[in-house]
């Protein structure tokens, strides 16, 4: 397929063009090994640029464009991703490697709701008035101005119009940078905006390297906001970078999230659930519980129903309908899940299931594809229980008290998301209750208002995004206090 590989290339100023340097980074497909694009590889040059089409879209006139206009361009976007819908899934999925079918059903559904869903919220906002005897104090909501939204490769198009859709909400202007293993995505939708009227420099794309474009957008003192989701140690530079000029700073990281089943939970409910959080979109998923934690008196019973369904899981090429799980994201990422593999075996784990490579026909011969793996016997403080693997590894642990469990699932570094798996409200909620983590899910995982605050304690981030979180991080109040009485 190397002969019909396409130029990715950068968008700024309301145009496609190649990065100053002229370079570009290979886009390969993780499923079949092709390389399937030439990236333009960006620098500071590039940075520079965009952000000065992003202050100068700003100042005219972007910011005081009324609601209304911003939400009918969003909505206009909305419609035209979804017009799109079947060309945005075959290249979110050539690009992740994830089943066309999820990204058909999921990934690109959920980028129109994105958009759906803030054009509509900046349409019911209400602003805050504060009446004094002798005076009103009213409360605006001003954008920030530049904000850089800089996006990880798992869920590409599905994340980056998450912020996308409230920052243009908010009258910000934008320089987006998603990781460079998924660009395709991101590409299309920056002409798309421009299709749904967005004027030239309110949305601008940069594609390279994070040390070579994501650090100089987080450092330029242009850019007043960051709006990060991706790895920890990523999120400190991000941080580091934030705080001399004090940019305002929303970052969303990594997870170990337990999924914890008490011997009282609805089991067979408990199982799909549980393989479901381990296994969606092949494990790549900040939310994943890739920890499960089950009352000893089920543990024996739980474990065989898990492997069994488990193994139905089919491992496959993305653009097969019966493919449940596909390619990760890239050879050396495929390699890192590995390690882990045979890390949880040295530290005296056993693989119940899965851990090696599938057998399939030579197209995909040189696909990252990796069977689902599911380990018991390790201690839950070891690595490979408590460190983030971002692939489809599950450690499964027996728990033998409510406050055992509590411990378990506190006891890591990350603070993201936990399930958990009960048929009795009070232990329901005062589990729930004890949990250091930013969102628990009773008796299922991953049901999304996006309304709903979403975000992480501990390693797991800073600040909230989703509905008025996400439109209160896109702005600054300001408030005015009119005296109404004699001057004073
Ligand atoms: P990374 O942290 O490696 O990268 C995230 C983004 O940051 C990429 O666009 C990357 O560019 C860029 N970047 C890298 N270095 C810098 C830098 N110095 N300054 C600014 N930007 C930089 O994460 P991955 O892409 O590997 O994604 C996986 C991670 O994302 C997992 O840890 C996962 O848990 C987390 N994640 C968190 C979610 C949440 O909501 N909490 C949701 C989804 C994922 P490049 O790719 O070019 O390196």
């Amino acid at each position: 397929m190397d002969a019909e590989a396409k130029r990715i290339d950068l968008y700024v100023d309301g145009a496609y063009t190649g990065a100053a340097s002229g370079e570009r980074i290979e886009d390969v497909n993780p499923a079949t090994g092709d390389v399937i694009g030439h990236i333009a590889r960006g620098s500071a040059v590039d940075v520079a640029a965009a952000v000065e089409a992003a202050s100068r879209a700003r100042a005219s006139d972007w910011g005081a464009t009324s609601p209304a206009d911003r939400a009918h361009i969003l909505d206009v976007a909305a419609s035209l991703i979804e017009a799109n819908l079947d060309e945005l899934a075959q290249l979110e999925s050539q690009d992740t490697g994830k089943p066309v079918s999820l990204a058909r059903t999921i990934d690109i559904p959920r980028a129109v709701a994105n958009f759906r869903f803030f054009a509509s919220a900046i349409r019911q906002e209400s602003l805050a008035a504060h009446p004094m005897p002798v005076a009103l104090n009213y409360t605006q909501r001003r954008p920030l101005g530049v904000v850089a939204l800089i996006t990880p490769w798992n869920l590409p198009l599905y994340l980056l119009s998450w912020k996308t859709a409230p920052a243009l909400a908010m009258g910000n202007t934008i320089v987006a940078k998603p990781s460079e293993l998924t660009p395709q995505t991101a590409t299309r939708l920056a002409g798309l905006l421009t299709e749904a009227g967005l004027p030239p420099g309110v949305f601008n794309l940069l594609h390279g390297y994070g040390p070579e474009v994501g650090a100089p957008l987080t450092e330029h003192p242009q850019v007043a906001g960051i709006s990060f989701t991706g790895g920890t140690a990523t999120g400190a530079l991000v941080a580091a970078a934030a705080a001399p000029r004090f940019k305002k700073l929303s970052l969303e990281l990594g997870g170990k999230n337990a999924t914890i089943v008490f011997g009282d939970a609805d089991l067979e409910a408990a199982v799909d659930g549980a393989v479901r959080a381990g296994f969606a979109n092949q494990g790549e998923i900040c939310l994943c519980g890739s920890r499960v934690l089950v009352q000893r008196e089920i543990f024996d019973d739980f474990v065989d129903r898990y492997v069994a369904k488990v193994k139905t899981l089919v491992v496959g090429p993305p653009d097969d309908e019966s493919t449940v799980i596909g390619a990760l994201v890239s050879a050396a990422h495929r390699d890192k899940v590995e390690s882990y593999v045979r890390l949880a075996r040295e530290e005296g784990g056993t693989v119940l299931h899965g851990g090696g490579r599938p057998e399939l026909p030579a197209r995909w011969a040189r696909g990252a594809f990796l069977e689902p793996a599911v380990v018991v016997g390790l201690d839950p403080s070891c690595r490979a229980a408590s460190e983030e693997i971002f692939g489809p590894v599950v450690t499964i642990h027996p728990f033998d008290s409510d406050d055992q469990a509590i411990a378990i699932a506190n006891g890591v570094q990350y603070g993201l998301s936990a399930s958990v798996w009960t048929q009795n409200l009070r232990r329901a909620h005062r589990v729930s209750e004890a949990l250091d983590v930013g969102m628990v899910w009773v008796n299922t995982w991953l049901l999304r208002d996006l309304r709903v605050p979403f975000g992480g304690v501990k390693d797991s981030g800073v600040g909230r995004e989703g509905g008025r979180y996400s439109m209160e991080f896109f702005s600054e109040s300001k408030n005015i206090c009119v005296h109404l009485g004699e001057p004073i």
